[in-house]
């Protein structure tokens, strides 16, 4: 099966049994695809930008994390397809485990693939993924509107904001805004809690 093929690399990085991480049995899902955007203070402070498609999260690392302003462009490194149930994971990575550090649930919504919609220039996500240039609108919390995902080299995509009404140079959410839009909670809040439990 597809999914699990695609889910391979993923699997091989975590024990499970120390990672509360989930292992991706799900299947699918609505008619509208979902995007999240996660913070992860890892070895380095990133966030990591997920697209569902196919019924897997394909994933960048996007140090600087997503701007509203389209002069910006941030980049984005590819790193393994997650299961669609990482969209909503927040927690703790026990030290020693792969990526080892907090994540927290950054924003989320549904999108839509912009270049699915146009006449003529008509791509699927897939085919947009082999072309290394993605168009989506994005119906978040926080981010909201149309980005370009595009690769310009080997492991090297730069993700930037179009300009449409929901572009905005003087925002600057990922210092304004850090909370999680699931729990309401920071960083630090979600590690302690965490490891009180234990
Ligand atoms: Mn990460």
């Amino acid at each position: 099966m597809e999914t699990d093929d695609s889910l391979k690399k993923y699997r091989e990085k975590r024990d499970f049994r120390r990672t509360s991480e989930p292992q991706g049995e799900k299947e699918k899902s609505s008619a509208q695809p979902m995007f999240v955007i996660q913070k992860h203070d890892a070895s380095r402070l990133h966030y990591d930008f997920r697209l569902e498609v196919d019924g897997v999260l394909k994933s960048w690392a996007v140090p600087k994390g997503v701007s509203t302003d389209p002069r910006e462009r941030r980049l984005a490194v590819p790193t393994e397809d997650h299961p669609l149930e990482y969209g909503d994971f927040e927690g703790v990575i026990p030290k020693g485990e792969y990526g080892a550090g907090t994540v927290l649930v950054w924003d989320t919504g549904l999108y839509k693939n912009l270049r699915g919609e146009k006449k003529g220039d008509g791509a699927s996500m897939k085919k947009s993924l082999e072309d290394g240039k993605i168009e989506i609108w994005l119906e978040g919390k926080k981010i909201q509107g149309g980005y370009a995902l595009i690769r310009t080299g080997d492991d090297r995509w730069l993700l930037i904001k179009k300009k449409d009404e929901a572009a905005d140079s003087r925002r600057n959410p990922t210092s304004t805004e850090p909370k999680s839009v699931l729990s309401g909670r920071t960083l630090e809040e979600i590690a302690s809690e965490e490891s009180g439990k234990e």
